[in-house]
């Protein structure tokens, strides 16, 4: 009989969801939009601290509306993280635009700001401003946003954040999500609150979010008949999952907390074996821990990330390698990429070397010590062989 697997990231409802769905049911609106949406918007924008929340279909529409508003066009350049999943960077290429990969920096794993500002003197030189920037915080750790925000007004280049991951953390005690003009979020069943499927898309300018909230439901021009007069899309978020989004939302800090604990575990458990280093958490900054990361030098730890996740595969658990940067991707072939230093692409090192431990909110004690004893027995038999 095989054990019970072990999740990455599984859903956690709060048992508050069948509440508000039971509402929407009720009242009978099933429907995109209804009060369950705007509620989410209102309760979500509270708890960022901005003044306007769009709900929407996922994540990726939030990025992609996000570029259609600063105005990214085909031709355009649009610069992004490569340590990061490709949904960042595919809206991208929805523009007809061109990305451009920024390398990580080891401090916090997300965009180096040594890499980002040779990308900007080159393009000021050649003329080629990009119409935006997306900065991810990769799993729920802040990129340096002092430095990043200093470069992007210095260049007066807008900036995206990317807080699919992040979603709880903050950076010097403001939330993440509210650096750039726009912020975006991810309610993808992985992440650390979840609709199922949904996103939002952030920002502190009104015109603005109305005019994502018009897109976002087909660009109808104001008349009885169906008159459009712009190209839109069918990216609204259903009342029945804004429901759900907003019993999550209830117990966010809960959700924080626990994969905080988690992470510590983990630590306090495994962080003595030689060559095992977990991913940082930048000084002046809290990072929700979203998945637990870590970097192995093989040399040092006697065993591969690839005999590491075989281990975890055998005792049925799931564990990911880091994600592959995008300027690595086949998709991206070709596309321009500046490195942290001339010496070091970080972020191709990341992925060579990293793994992500299941860091679900609802993972229990006998279950992480499952993960552990697997990690431990790799590291005996690795340690015995080389005797
Ligand atoms: C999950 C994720 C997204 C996309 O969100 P969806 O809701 O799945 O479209 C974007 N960026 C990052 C970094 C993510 O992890």
């Amino acid at each position: 009989m095989s054990k019970k697997r072990i999740f990455l990231s599984p859903p956690h409802m709060s048992g508050n969801e069948a509440k508000y769905i039971r509402e929407a049911f009720e009242t009978n609106w099933i429907a995109p939009l209804g009060p369950n949406v705007d509620a989410f918007e209102k309760e979500l924008a509270n708890y960022v601290g901005v003044n306007e929340a769009v709900a929407l279909s996922s994540g990726t529409a939030a990025i992609h509306l996000a570029l259609i508003l600063l105005g990214v066009e085909k031709g355009d350049r649009v610069f992004c993280s490569s340590l990061t999943f490709v949904a960042s960077a595919n809206p991208i290429l929805y523009q007809g635009a061109e990305p451009v990969f920024i390398d990580s920096e080891p401090d916090t794993w997300n965009m180096s700001p040594d890499a980002l500002k040779r990308a900007l003197q080159d393009a000021a030189i050649e003329g080629k401003l990009p119409k935006a920037i997306i900065v991810v915080n990769l799993y729920g750790q802040s990129a340096k946003m002092n430095e990043i925000v200093a470069l992007c007004n210095e260049f007066s280049v807008p900036m995206i954040e990317d807080a699919a991951e992040s979603l709880g953390s903050t950076y010097k005690g403001k939330p993440s999500g509210t650096f750039g003009e726009f912020g975006t979020f991810s309610f993808n069943g992985n992440k650390i609150i979840t609709t199922s499927g949904g996103g939002m898309l952030v920002t502190n300018d009104h015109d603005m979010a109305q005019k994502a909230r018009f897109l976002a439901t087909q660009a109808r021009d104001l008349a009885q008949h169906y008159q459009h007069s712009k190209k839109g899309y069918n990216y609204r978020l259903s009342n029945i999952l804004a429901g759900i989004g907003r019993a999550q939302l209830e117990v966010l800090e809960e959700r924080v907390a626990a994969r905080r604990t988690i992470f510590e575990n983990y630590v306090s458990e495994l962080g003595s074996i030689p060559g095992l280093i977990f991913m940082p958490e930048l000084e002046g900054t809290r990072s929700n821990r979203w998945l637990t990361a870590l970097t192995i030098d093989e040399k040092e730890a006697g065993f591969t990330i690839q005999s590491m996740l075989d281990r975890l595969a055998e005792e049925n658990i799931e564990a990911r390698p880091v994600w592959k940067p995008l300027h690595m991707q086949p998709l991206f072939k070709g596309s321009l990429f500046y490195a942290h230093s001339k010496e070091q692409d970080i972020a191709k090192g990341l992925f060579r070397s990293g793994i992500c431990l299941p860091s679900g909110s609802s993972m229990s004690n006998a279950d992480q010590q499952r993960i552990i004893e697997a990690i431990n027995t790799e590291l005996k038999i690795n340690t015995l062989l080389k005797r």
